[in-house]
């Protein structure tokens, strides 16, 4: 039977409350976009995969179900999550470009804030998102996984040659024991 995938990643969305992480995660996941505020309670993760490189690479990806609201989010929610602070690939995303009207974060060298060179002080790309029109979605998220990619390429030759990774092993049985984890729930909560 083919591979489902080669490696697995986990990926977090971290933003104030409102910015539209659960919909950038719902329009990536299941192509689905709820322009309603519904809470995000009880979505721990959404998981999808994509090729990148030859390399089939299962993304799980973890939403808050709030917290971000209460500033309570604990190391618990980073646990696991190929989570490193000088490792740890990081992107900058600017969600709603659709609002143009209502924009918060000027585009043009010249203003300020200056989100792109802003990203560039961080060492980080920068992308202009809307879950809303499906702006820039997939390549955000593609482009976070080639950096995740580049950054294990070690780890991953070494999956290529073994029959069994150890790793791999492990993380297949991280992702069954997980509770509360949806593969691919009917509903998307935004
Ligand atoms: P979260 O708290 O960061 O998870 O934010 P949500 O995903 O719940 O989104 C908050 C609100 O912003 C909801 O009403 C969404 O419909 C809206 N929203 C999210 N993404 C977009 C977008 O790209 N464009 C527009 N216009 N609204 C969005
Ligand atoms: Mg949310």
């Amino acid at each position: 039977m083919a591979k489902q995938y080669d490696v697995l990643f986990r990926l977090l969305l971290l933003g104030d409350s409102g910015v539209g992480k659960t919909c950038l995660l719902c329009r990536f996941t299941d192509s689905e976009f709820h322009p309603a505020h519904i809470s995000t309670i009880g979505v721990d993760f959404k998981m999808k995969t994509i090729e990148v490189d030859g390399i089939k690479v299962r993304i799980q990806i973890w939403d808050t179900a709030g917290q971000e609201r209460y500033q309570t989010i604990t190391k618990q929610y980073y646990r696991r999550a190929q989570y490193a602070p000088d490792g740890v690939q990081k992107i900058l995303i600017g969600n709603k470009a659709d609002e143009e009207h209502k924009r918060q974060v000027a585009k043009e060298q010249g203003l300020q804030p200056f989100a792109s060179q802003l990203a560039r002080e961080y060492g980080m790309d920068f992308y202009e998102t809307s879950a809303c029109s499906n702006l820039n979605i997939k390549e955000s998220f593609t482009r976070l996984t080639e950096l995740v990619l580049q950054a294990h390429r070690k780890e991953l030759e070494g999956l290529r040659t073994a029959t069994a990774p150890p790793e791999l092993a492990q993380l297949e049985e991280d992702e069954q024991q997980t509770p509360g984890g949806h593969d691919n729930p009917k509903n998307c909560w935004c």
